[in-house]
């Protein structure tokens, strides 16, 4: 090996992440503890202390630990009964996980187009949506952003429907004072390690109501009620279940919910002092009455301005940062080209074909920085000021 440190190129600058956790001593003190002790009788300690505190947070009765938010929305959707010839209503553009599940119970998704401002679901498009098949619908808390869910709640109870709250990227968000996943029948949280709260791989599914809560329980679990010794199963189901120590990850982050969630406005803050003057540049929204737990920080750029999010993210990661493309619409992806509805929600949804070419989600890991936003924002500034609008 060379003594010598070569010259520092672009590609050996610290790199900008666009997402990643934030891990204390309090983190790996408990999961060292949970891998030491949370065996045999002791085995549910930190899942239960988890998930009471959860339920806790986010002000609902009940919550179950699960190894994602895609199985929490495939369990919501299997416990109401969801199944072939129903439909369910999710927005055009969110992660395919928030619509997968619907196929999984042999259900339709139906496609609903976005709110311009919050990016998340247009209401008046929700209600276009409903048919007498439908038995749900998801909405999904968009980079943090919440959609108007009194409206959504009026809109779903008037027709008899479920209102199932896809909160994986808003922990610590709120509508109206209750909190992100307060507002679904059922909601559900993902700790994927690129989330606000993480362990590395998880979920979480919260209720209120006993029955259903109890049918989600026998469901994760091959069919068995809680607490059962017979080993013998009345229906075949799913297996669902967090590990404690991911469960003792959890505990730590939630503890820390603040501080995770005070960071993420803090990176949001120092883009919009940097950015919010940038002609064409819009930012995510925080309409009156809301409050956005920003998971990641999101430019959408004007289309006159001609640089779409490919080449935007393409000219970034040439500086060594790093970025996401706006989520696709999901009618336009290869998944769902055949798809029953797939070819009217492409003519429908203006505002998610309008929106998510121009976006890219800014680099929004929790160890950034204010230096480190300021380098991007440069960055971002020359990229933008380099272009001449097309119009
Ligand atoms: C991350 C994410 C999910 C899926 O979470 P997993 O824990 O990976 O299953 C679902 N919906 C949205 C909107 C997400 O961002």
């Amino acid at each position: 090996m060379s003594a010598r440190q070569p010259e520092a190129t672009a590609s050996d600058r610290k790199r900008m992440p666009v997402a990643g956790p934030w891990i204390t001593e309090r983190e790996i003190a408990y999961a060292t503890e949970a891998a030491a002790t949370n065996w045999y009788d002791r085995a549910g300690d930190f899942i239960g202390r988890f998930e009471q505190a959860f339920a806790a947070e986010t002000g609902r009765r009940f919550a179950v630990s699960l190894p994602s938010c895609t199985s929490g929305l495939h369990l919501a959707l299997a416990a109401l009964g969801i199944g072939p010839g129903d439909e369910v209503v999710v927005p055009d553009v969110t992660w395919i996980a928030s619509s997968a599940p619907v196929t999984y119970v042999g259900a339709t998704p139906v496609f609903a187009d976005i709110d311009p401002v919050t990016w998340c679901l247009d209401v008046a498009s929700v209600e276009a949506c409903l048919t007498p098949r439908t038995k749900a619908v998801i909405a999904v808390d968009l980079y943090g952003s919440m959609p108007d869910m009194a409206a959504l709640q009026r809109v779903t109870g008037a027709a008899g429907v479920a209102l199932i709250e896809d909160a994986a990227e808003a922990v610590g968000s709120a509508f109206l004072g209750t909190s992100a996943g307060g507002h679904g029948l059922v909601s559900t949280f993902s700790f994927h390690g690129s989330k606000t709260l993480t362990t590395g791989e998880g979920g979480m599914l919260v209720a209120d109501d006993e029955e259903l809560f109890a049918r989600i329980k026998v469901l994760r679990d091959h069919g068995r009620r809680p607490g059962d010794v017979s080993f013998r199963n009345e229906e075949i189901a799913f297996k669902y279940k967090m590990s404690p120590v991911q469960a003792a990850l959890g505990l730590a982050q939630l503890e820390r919910l603040d501080e995770l969630v005070g960071r993420k406005r803090d990176i949001y803050g120092w883009y919009h002092e940097r950015l919010a003057d940038l002609p064409g540049c819009t930012l995510n929204a925080e309409p009156a009455g809301t409050r956005n737990s920003y998971w990641m920080t999101t430019v959408v750029l004007d289309p006159a301005l001609g640089l779409a999010k490919e080449q935007l993210g393409q000219r970034l990661a040439d500086h060594g940062i790093d970025t996401r493309p706006f989520f696709s619409p999901l009618s336009s992806l290869k998944a769902y080209a055949d798809a029953e509805g797939a070819a009217q929600a492409r003519e429908r949804n203006t505002v998610s074909y309008r929106v998510s070419p121009w976006g890219v989600n800014l680099p929004s890991a929790l160890s950034l920085t204010e230096q480190d936003v300021d380098v991007v924002c440069t960055t971002l500034r020359q990229v933008v000021g380099e272009l001449r609008p097309v119009r």
